[in-house]
């Protein structure tokens, strides 16, 4: 990955991360725990079709794989391990972070991390929580369990799901939360201290590409690394329909499911894409430290308020 400094660190940066799960796994469609062990398993093929996608373009990604999926497809994290990629943890039971209790996220995290540590024989190191429902009193768990870096905060406009952590902020994606502990923000455009997501999901599905790929290339351009995420099931528009959803709900989970695996394709191949590791990484070394949006000590004066209230904890932000 050597090819990846250039003379502007941060621009070429691009990370790619594939949080695995299964479609009755998305919470728009609300499929109760009870029913996924009846519903179709398509999550091995669409990965596997990503796994390809990835290769023919010699890209590496972050794979968040969900403990109940790899308990039912322990060949395919070994699969995503043998190509080279990142396996990172998505949790046990895809169940959100703040409805849990801290010992109850502590055991579900446990159990999906040693499990993924088994079948490949590598550290876990990152995290990122269902539907990004992070909470504050979590991080310190995680770091506890072993983790060098947590990957679910949407520093954007409002969502009625997403989950938060104080002093996060579009401008800067990557963020050391506490001594060797990442929080890797999904990328968004700015838009003064938030920003319209432009990190995928169902806006990835929505915007016109050429208008995707200019927003991706202004992010860069601006010295910051990108950070782009998207499911399986995003690829896979012939998965069966939940009926009796919100409208809205339906709209975010199906809107242009037959074109993404186009969109996604085109993507991969229009950029040099590292897994989420190799971007905190480059961000142990000074040179690099820059290339992780450019925000030195001295940028912190207007942000003095990222420091934690009770002023136990102060956020240093790259
Ligand atoms: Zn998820």
């Amino acid at each position: 990955m050597a090819s990846m400094i250039t003379e502007r660190p941060g621009s070429g940066k691009a990370a790619l991360s594939i949080d695995v799960e299964d479609w009755f796994h998305a919470a728009n469609l609300g499929v109760a725990r009870e029913a996924w062990e009846q519903c179709e398993l398509r999550v091995e093929r669409n990965t596997m079709r990503m796994l390809e996608i990835l290769d023919a373009c010699n890209a590496r990604a972050t794979f968040f794989v969900l403990g109940w999926v790899a308990e039912k497809c322990p060949q395919l994290v070994r699969a995503i391990a043998a190509a080279g990629h990142e396996v990172a943890s998505h949790g046990y039971g895809h169940v959100f972070v703040y409805s849990l209790r801290p010992s109850e996220f502590r055991s579900d995290v446990l159990r999906s991390k040693q499990y993924l540590e088994d079948l490949t024989g590598k550290p876990v190191r990152g995290y990122r929580a269902p539907s990004f429902t992070i909470t504050e009193w979590a991080i310190p768990i995680l770091q506890d369990l072993g983790f060098d870096y947590d990957s679910s905060v949407v520093p954007s406009v409002a969502h009625d799901r997403y989950g938060r952590l104080d002093g996060m902020d579009a401008g800067r994606p990557v963020v050391l939360l506490r001594d060797g502990f990442y929080e890797v923000c999904i990328s968004c455009i700015r838009l003064g201290k938030r920003g319209i997501p432009w990190g995928g999901g169902g806006y990835f599905r929505l915007v016109p590409y050429l208008l995707w790929l200019w927003g991706v290339r202004r992010i860069l351009g601006s010295g910051m690394p990108y950070i782009f995420y998207i499911h399986p099931w995003e690829i896979d528009a012939g998965q069966p329909r939940v009926t009796g959803i919100k409208a809205t709900h339906r709209f975010r989970h199906r809107i242009n499911l037959q074109r993404c695996e186009g969109r996604f394709a085109a993507l991969v191949d229009a950029f040099e894409w590292i897994p989420i590791c190799d971007l905190i990484d480059g961000c142990e070394s000074g040179a690099a430290r820059r290339s992780c949006g450019d925000h030195r000590a001295d940028d912190r004066g207007e942000y003095a308020s990222d420091a934690d209230p009770d002023g136990q904890q102060m956020r240093i932000l790259l």
